[in-house]
């Protein structure tokens, strides 16, 4: 039995591969389905092209694992291609360079002339120079995080949720099963090899082996606009910088990101002064953007890595790094998956699969990059019952059938409440679904957090439609959530 800490990306990719070399497995997740950086993510399959010159390794793994996630997990990625676009002296001359870079990856890059790029882009800017067509495409998470739970768990792998790894046992120095936390209470996990997928948690989890990692945090702004006036990725062709991916993402547009080092892995709040930042970035590729109808904005955290006690430094990339902490402080059986990219989930998974089946001595190769994934019923949306969630159309045949899952995969899954109302009034009546099963006081202590976290992604881009939206979500809260009502119904 192996036991993966982390349920992102990382952790349900390493799960899966083992799970397919017959290797049972258990992930332990410490919150919903989604909660560290594999939910808030910018959503783009890398092409490779952004990291053509600056970080081939990353380009090239990415371009490969872009062919591979389109066959194995169809259904989480959409296919609508990317663009990258010079509109500036910069951005000129940035091209040569980039054009070798992503032949020397073997990315296939496109030349669109200008007219055509303007009528597949409307908005774009007129000042447009060169403009190159890619294979980026759109990534689920969601989705994609769902899936690999539903096939682990179809496989006979096991997925706990709110459920924290908090010190693992040896005997004679190698692994021998770990202690689990859930609702206060603790409990062993028996096992052979332990695998940290902590995400930015990575370098907490590693001291459980009593190793050291170099973690180089850093955390990204990113905006959601409502309506997709972006139809298809659009990068600035320029060096990596700020501010100028945009993503369209269901019924909206995603604009990202910055980079700020950051000390600690939990997500800081967005600040208005760097959402208006990121706009002002954003408005040089559409500068109609100002009078797009901005819906939130939320921050991811990086876990890039710069070494171990003794795993060599490397310099900081998008590449990622599988650390054996038996052989750099002797703790053997546990193993670290650290950096790396949502893109390139399937190939750190295979590596650190390929490492922990050797210590395990099994000899049963990789198939994830064949066996296609598939796709849970619950990704049907019903569309019947009476309709509670107006601006994403979810009705209640969406939502009660699976009134027993967290409230956060219950809207993660349904999109229930994430569109330009980001609530309002659709959050009551949804969590009112959920009284018979939780009860009132579980279901109003849900809608408090719920809300409050709607308030965080608001607040900082209310201006324009966002304000009015964000007054009257307030008023509404104030009404429904006074504290006084709370206490008479818990007297
Ligand atoms: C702003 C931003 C934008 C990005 N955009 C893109 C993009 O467009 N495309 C792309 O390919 N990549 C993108 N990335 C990178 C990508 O999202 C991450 O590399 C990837 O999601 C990391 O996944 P992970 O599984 O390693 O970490 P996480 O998703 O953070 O998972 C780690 C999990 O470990 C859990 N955990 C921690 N400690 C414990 C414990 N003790 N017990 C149990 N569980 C624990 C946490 O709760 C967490 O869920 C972006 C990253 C950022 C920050």
């Amino acid at each position: 039995m192996v036991v993966v800490i982390g349920g992102g990306s990382a952790g349900l990719g390493v799960a899966w591969d083992l799970l397919l070399r017959q290797i049972p497995v258990t992930v332990v997740e410490s919150g919903p389905m989604g909660r560290g950086t594999s939910g808030r993510f910018h959503g783009l399959l890398h092409s490779g092209a952004r990291y053509a010159v600056v970080d081939p390794v990353s380009a090239e793994q990415c371009r490969a694992e872009n062919a591979r996630l389109r066959h194995i997990a169809p259904s989480a990625i959409e296919a609508v291609e990317g663009y990258f676009v010079s509109v500036d002296e910069v951005g000129e001359s940035y091209a040569q360079e980039w054009l070798k870079g992503a032949a020397a990856a073997n990315i296939p890059v496109e030349e669109v002339s200008r007219d055509r790029v303007l009528e597949h882009l409307p908005g774009l800017t007129p000042d447009v120079r060169q403009s190159f067509r890619v294979h980026d495409a759109v990534l689920e998470g969601f989705k994609l995080l769902e899936m690999l739970t539903t096939n682990i768990r179809s496989r006979g792998g096991t997925v706990l949720q709110e459920a924290s790894v908090t010190a693992v046992h040896t005997v004679n120095g190698r692994v021998s099963g770990v202690v689990v936390r859930a609702d206060g209470e603790d409990r062993v996990i028996p096992c052979d090899a332990v695998i940290n997928a902590g995400g930015p948690w990575a370098f907490q989890v590693a001291q459980l082996f009593q190793d050291h990692l170099d973690m180089q945090l850093s955390s990204g702004l990113m905006m959601i606009y409502a309506n997709r006036m972006v139809p298809h990725v659009v990068n600035r062709l320029a060096p990596p910088g700020d501010g100028d991916i945009f993503v369209p993402h269901g019924n909206t547009v995603i604009l990202g990101t910055t980079e700020v080092p950051q000390n600690t892995a939990d997500p800081v709040e967005p600040t208005r002064r760097e959402a208006q930042y990121l706009q002002s970035l954003g408005a040089q590729l559409f500068p109609e953007i100002v009078r797009w109808r901005v819906l939130r904005a939320f921050t991811g955290v990086r876990p890039l890595f710069q070494g171990s006690s003794l795993a060599p430094h490397s310099r900081v990339s998008r590449d990622f790094t599988v650390v054996d902490h038996g052989a750099t402080v002797g703790f053997q059986g546990a193993f670290s998956i650290v950096g790396g990219k949502w893109t390139t989930f399937r190939l750190m998974a295979e590596r650190t699969g390929d490492a922990v089946a050797a210590y395990l001595r099994v000899h049963v190769p990789s198939t994830t990059a064949d066996v296609v994934l598939t796709p849970p019923e619950t990704q049907k949306r019903q569309h019947t019952g009476a309709l509670v969630c107006e601006c994403e159309t979810v009705g209640v045949g969406d939502l009660e059938p699976r009134l027993s899952e967290p409230l956060a995969d219950w809207r993660t899954r349904t999109w229930w409440a994430m569109g330009p109302c980001q609530g309002t009034v659709c959050a009551h009546r949804g969590i009112a679904l959920r009284i018979p099963h939780d009860g009132v006081l579980a279901a109003l202590q849900d809608l408090r957090e719920f809300r409050a976290e709607r308030e965080r992604g608001m607040r900082p881009v209310a201006w324009g439609d966002n304000a009015r939206q964000w007054a009257l979500n307030h008023a509404v809260t104030g009404q429904t959530l006074a504290e006084g009502a709370v206490r008479k119904i818990g007297d």
